[in-house]
């Protein structure tokens, strides 16, 4: 519970705590005829003022000095939180105007108003925190999603290349650790510029989206597949050593080019070409790994395209 609110129900509780006080305490008035005393100020018998000035006195002392310890409470409530400050300063106020009064029965008035005053301010502060309680909970969704969303491409709806790069730096770590085997594809669309030419900004698109959910149903469940850019993709293959991975990915560019991609006035067929390699967990970092495994790429490129090329081995040098 926040403390403006705790402070809020100590001052409540502590106004509560007078009334009842001066259920007990008051004495000095007479029940006014064909009234029984049940009302909120219960009557002593009459003259018991007179006969007991001090009394009254003490309970006037007593009385005040409960104000001003409410009166602290509310000045602490008000520094706790400017949210509350205005309405808190009105109570400030008031209650300062209460000390000055003399009267017992005035004063009794007067807090009781102020009680009812205050419950009043509690029920608002409740809906208050409710409300602010509310609009957390919406922004902590908001957030959530947007953290999900920074991971993940808008188009294609798989991780990006920030996930990707997290993703690698884990998996090289666990490798270094563990010596499993690793491997790496970098995968890239064949002549895209011209599907894009022929058919268009959004066809394009959509086969690039396309191939993502080929390649993202292809995959094994542990694989992890990321648009790295444009129309290239790269896949982790935890576990995999560089044979085991030229297999994957042969099957996963297979899978590409016997898939026919529907535009919406015509049919389509893409090819991918990849680079594949494993890392070497003595001298990769995630860039030397990627940048291997480009440059197998670039050979695939080079050596007719709709092919899969193996890293070379790493010198560590
Ligand atoms: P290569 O076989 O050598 O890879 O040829 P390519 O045409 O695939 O490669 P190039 O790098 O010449 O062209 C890539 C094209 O991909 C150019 C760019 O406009 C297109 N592209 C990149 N991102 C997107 C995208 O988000 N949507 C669409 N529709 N096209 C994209
Ligand atoms: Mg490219
Ligand atoms: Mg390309």
């Amino acid at each position: 519970m926040p403390l403006p609110l705790i402070a809020a129900i100590v001052a409540v509780a502590s106004a509560a705590l007078i009334l009842a006080y001066l259920r007990r305490s008051r004495g000095g008035e007479a029940t006014p005829p064909g009234e029984t005393g049940d009302g909120p100020w219960p009557q002593l018998p009459n003259g018991a003022e007179k006969a007991e000035p001090d009394a009254v006195e003490r309970s006037k002392q007593a009385i005040h000095g409960i104000l001003r310890d409410i009166s602290a409470h509310i000045r602490s409530l008000a520094g706790e939180n400017v949210m509350y400050g205005a309405s808190l300063d009105k109570h400030k106020a008031s209650l300062k105007e209460t000390a000055r009064i003399e009267s017992l029965q005035e004063l009794g008035q007067a807090l009781a108003a102020e009680l009812e005053s205050m419950q009043r301010s509690n029920t608002e502060y409740r809906q208050r925190l409710a409300e602010a309680n509310e609009v957390v909970v919406r922004q902590q969704d908001d957030l959530d999603k947007l953290q999900s969303t920074l991971g993940t491409d808008f188009l294609t709806d798989v991780p990006n290349r920030r996930s990707f790069d997290e993703q690698l730096a884990g998996a090289i770590e666990l490798a270094k650790r563990h010596g499993d085997p690793v491997s790496l594809l970098v995968i890239d669309i064949d002549h895209f510029k011209s599907v894009n030419d022929m058919h268009g900004h959004a066809a394009g698109d959509r086969v690039l989206k396309a191939v993502a959910k080929i390649l993202n149903d292809t995959r094994r469940a542990s694989d992890f597949l990321a648009r790295y850019g444009g129309e290239e993709f790269v896949m982790i293959l935890p576990q995999t050593s560089a044979d085991q991975a030229l297999a994957v990915a042969d099957r996963l560019r297979e899978k590409v080019a016997s898939t026919r991609l529907r535009l919406e006035n015509t049919g389509l067929n893409v090819t991918v070409s990849m680079g594949a390699g494993e890392v070497f967990p003595e001298s990769d970092t995630k860039e030397s790994l990627f940048a291997r495994v480009d440059g197998a790429l670039y050979r695939a490129k080079h050596e007719g395209r709709n092919c899969v090329r193996l890293a070379e081995v790493s010198t560590g040098q």
